[in-house]
């Protein structure tokens, strides 16, 4: 079993290939799949993980984050070790049956077919990159209008057709867009790693970020509750300022943000308003499948948490309407075209 092979029917044109840096042969995951891999070193505890600012006095400590004084991004602290991001991404996290119980994990399909659509539209001819691929989703919707499309994600299937397990630093060639959709907060280096894609994108290509909205609306009146905290897996909360900024600075002209596309809106306030009610019920566990979820509640909780979502829908939907239209909405979404 190697990483090394290229990518089938990308390197036969030159346009893009994996690396062909030998296997690591002491790779955890050989010996336990469930411990987390990952070849990119955290950053020091005391510094940003986004900008390598040494963390001090002027810092705003939370539970569980740091929030930078000098670049505005919030860096998971304690950092979790890679024992516990193992399980934090157990198999229960993405089971191969899908993640959500009835519609759900067609809706989510549905969307992703949307975006790859809409793409496949807008994007220059050449293959596609989509970072933190998971179960393959986009990847297929892509291959479906006959685009050359590959994933990478560590924590992916074994054997997936399309999705490697290899970190985004693994890859070279010249792709026509790269996309991160809700996976740059995931990274241990999520600047580096977006400056490794940058230089993958091939001019006139596009780079493509999804991120929760640390400095959204949701997220300051829910605080710890704030579902997109999401911990120990996001490791980095990120404000719209320090993204726009940092593709700005890799030679990137912003060509669209949007405070909806990129999703988590009305849900980030329905699973907020609902957590704050006695006994914190948790709407995200309750809309999982039995074998997806990590909590143990039983069927009285779970039908609480949604009969509550029923009646908080109302003002969940006020809050998205106030917080889209201010643009500091639940989640921010960004293309940006290399320069030709
Ligand atoms: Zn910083």
């Amino acid at each position: 079993m190697s990483i090394a092979k290229p990518a089938s029917g990308l390197r036969a044109d030159g346009s893009a290939s994996i690396s062909d840096s030998p296997r690591d042969p002491r790779d955890p995951r050989e010996a336990n799949p469930a411990v987390a891999y990952s070849r990119i070193a955290a950053p020091p505890a005391s510094e940003c993980a986004w900008c390598g600012h040494q963390f001090g006095g002027e810092d705003t400590r939370r539970p569980g984050r740091i929030r930078c004084a000098k670049c505005g991004v919030a860096t998971t602290s304690p950092w979790p070790s890679d024992e516990q991001l193992g399980e934090a991404y157990a198999p229960w996290y993405r089971p191969e049956g899908g993640r959500f119980s009835g519609f759900g994990d067609k809706v989510l399909r549905r969307m992703r077919s949307t975006l790859a659509n809409r793409l496949h539209r807008v994007l220059p001819e050449g293959p596609i990159l989509d970072v933190g691929a998971g179960d393959g989703n986009l990847i297929a919707a892509f291959r479906r209008n006959g685009r050359e499309a590959v994933g990478v994600d560590p924590y992916a299937a074994k054997n997936h057709p399309h999705v490697r397990a290899v970190e985004l630093e693994e890859m070279t060639g010249a792709w026509s867009a790269v996309i991160f959709w809700h996976s740059l907060e995931h990274l241990r280096r999520p600047v580096q790693s977006l400056r490794h894609a940058a230089g993958l994108v091939a001019p006139g290509g596009v780079l493509v970020v999804a991120v929760p909205n640390a400095t959204s609306l949701q997220a300051r009146v829910f605080g710890d509750y704030w579902l997109a905290l999401d911990l120990p897996r996001h490791l980095v909360h990120i404000s719209p300022q320090a993204l726009l900024s940092q593709i700005e600075a890799l030679g990137f002209r912003v060509e669209r943000v949007s405070y909806t596309r990129g999703g988590q809106v009305l849900f980030g306030w329905l699973h907020g308003l609902v957590v704050r009610l006695p006994g914190h019920p948790d709407l995200y566990d309750a809309i999982r499948r039995t074998e997806a979820r990590q909590g143990a509640a039983g069927p009285a909780v779970r039908l609480y948490a949604l009969a509550a979502a029923v009646v908080a829908l109302p003002f969940a939907l006020i809050g998205s309407a106030i917080e889209v239209a201010a643009r500091s909405g639940g989640s921010i979404y960004v293309e940006a075209r290399r320069e030709e």
